[in-house]
């Protein structure tokens, strides 16, 4: 097994778990298998319970581990399963260390980050190559290299690659060079420094990834390579894309990334065919057909709190051959100015997941223009409980409807807690999670664009639909199109005098992929089309 590690120096937010994402991309189309983990050095056990001003999306494997955001990028861009073993934090490294020592399995020693912090990072890489049995594994160290708190995984990695010895191990430092306006050139001592700040550590970066925004000229690559201790065909430049992430791994590929790290791993493959993904960037840069679609949700500014719906609604996009604009609105905007001035004109309404209060009633406006419009809806997770909400207020005349979730004394609770939720005192890891069945009604919508009977759907919510008032919202139109295998729990909704209002109390947005655009997806962004331009594609 050959192992790669990434790390990112000078500024966060480099899109580290893109690149290395991107080079699994690669590696897989030489014909090789390809794990993915990542490692964040905070000290949460998940980021579960983290706000999205904290953390951007929390992302959710078949498991049920809710896990940092780029473990989506690393399943849209290659075919890697994870599970909760690919991405350990400081928190959990602690948890398990301090659970030994309390079961006294230390044997009377002086427990300390090295060795025993570190032994337990290492003994993760072990178990999830073990598990995974690939030919290679990718692990991306988050955070900034000369962050005290990424210390115990920069040594774990360094003894690591030791280990296994050369050729075995590499690393890949993803840094920035910066342009300075003032002096009209790159500037390359940053990057200097935070390699010079890992080679302190003892740990020598193989491959230099430099983040720009413009070209890297030949003398600053020679300048990295000089003072950085690499061959010049080491320093690779990774330009911001143009158009869409999907042009990394070509952009990777010219700069011949895999063929380097294939080298330096002695993987004796093939060169990579990539036309089927040239392809997907085709479509998203020349698309056949254009639509507008508006993103209603409370965290609009932030880029990263709805990541894998923004994806999941462009490879909805690359399916019809449509290119997206994501209109992203905020909900309290519609609440100070209404539905019909912010949403008019737009192709399709899409309300995904969310918690708490703040901007509640601008989702049930947006959700109400879409059914009385007749414009395309597609709800996701709280995106069904608003749209059950907006039914019951203003279909069924049921007064002051809401979820207890927002209103604990509301007259009509059409949303309630789940029950096995009630108990409930741990908020770490305790909603209904991960990848449950559902049931589909032969003859809905929904069911036919699965084309199946019985789907896996990833899940994170502790609401659900009341059950009390089925018979009433089913009278008046409101179709139950899935439900858990046992009809208990509801799974998907729509409506039957709607040309596509579709709403689900899963995630589907988590099992998207450029290549592999989901069915809910692809149905919306097609009756979005037809919406706007009165002809189905
Ligand atoms: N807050 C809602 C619930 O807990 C919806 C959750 C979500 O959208 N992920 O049921």
């Amino acid at each position: 097994m050959k192992y790669i590690f990434v790390t990112g120096g000078v500024v966060s937010s480099l899109g580290k778990g893109l690149t290395a994402a991107a080079l699994g991309t690669l590696l897989e189309h030489r014909g090789l298998k390809v794990a993915l983990q990542k490692f964040d050095p905070y000290l949460n056990v998940d980021p579960g319970t983290m706000s999205p001003y904290q953390h951007g999306e929390v992302y959710v494997l078949d498991d049920g581990a809710e896990t940092d955001l780029d473990l989506g990028h690393y399943e849209r861009f290659t075919h890697t399963k994870l599970t909760r073993l690919n991405n350990l934090t400081s928190g959990q490294v602690y948890q398990t260390v301090l659970n030994n020592e309390r079961e006294g399995k230390y044997l009377g020693k002086t427990v300390q980050v090295i060795p025993h912090v570190t032994d337990e990072i290492q003994n993760r890489i072990y178990l999830v190559g073990d598990i995974t049995k690939a030919d290679v594994l990718i692990t991306e160290i988050g955070g900034t290299t000369g962050d005290i708190e990424g210390l115990p995984f920069l040594e774990a990695i360094r003894e690591f690659a030791q280990d296994v010895g050369p050729h075995n191990a590499i690393f890949v430092h993803v840094t920035y060079v910066p342009f300075i306006k003032a002096a009209g050139e790159l500037k390359t001592k940053p990057t200097q420094q935070s390699v010079a700040k890992l080679r302190e550590i003892g740990i020598a970066p193989h491959i230099i990834a430099c983040r720009c925004e413009y070209p890297l000229e030949r003398e600053v690559r020679q300048k990295i390579a000089l003072f950085c201790n690499v061959p010049y065909e080491a320093v690779i430049e990774a330009k911001d894309v143009d158009h869409s992430i999907y042009e990394m791994p070509l952009m990777l590929q010219r700069e011949r990334l895999d063929e380097l790290v294939c080298r330096q791993l002695h993987l004796d493959v093939p060169q990579a065919d990539m036309r089927n993904w040239q392809e997907i960037i085709r479509k998203l840069i020349a698309p056949a057909h254009r639509v507008r679609i508006a993103v209603v949700g409370k965290y609009i500014e932030l880029q990263d709190a709805y990541k894998s719906v923004y994806e999941a609604i462009i490879h909805g996009g690359i399916a019809n051959d449509c290119g997206i604009q994501i209109e992203k609105v905020d909900a309290e905007q519609i609440e100070r100015d209404g539905a019909e001035r912010v949403l008019k004109g737009v192709g399709g309404i899409l309300v995904p997941g969310g918690f708490g209060e703040r901007g509640i009633e601008g989702k049930i406006a947006a959700a109400r223009y879409a059914r009385e419009n007749k414009v395309p809806y597609l709800g996701l997770c709280l995106g069904m409980q608003i749209a059950t909400i907006e039914f019951g207020r203003h279909v069924l005349g049921l007064n002051g409807a809401h979820s207890t979730e927002f209103q604990t004394n509301t007259p009509h609770p059409v949303i309630d807690l789940q029950d096995d939720q009630r108990s409930v005192r741990m908020m770490g890891g305790t909603m209904r999670l991960g990848a449950q069945p559902c049931q589909l009604v032969m003859g809905t919508k929904t069911q036919r664009l699965y084309n199946a009977f019985v789907v896996s759907e990833r899940h994170r919510h502790r609401y659900e639909f009341n059950n009390s008032y089925r018979t009433q919202f089913e009278a008046a139109g409101f179709v139950f199109a899935g439900t858990t295998p046992d009809g208990r729990l509801v799974e998907c909704i729509e409506l039957k005098e709607h040309p596509f209002f579709c709403a689900v109390q899963f995630h589907p947005e988590f099992q998207s992929k450029p290549n592999a655009p989901h069915p809910l997806f692809r149905g919306f962004i097609a009756a979005v089309h037809e919406y706007l331009h009165r002809k189905p594609l």
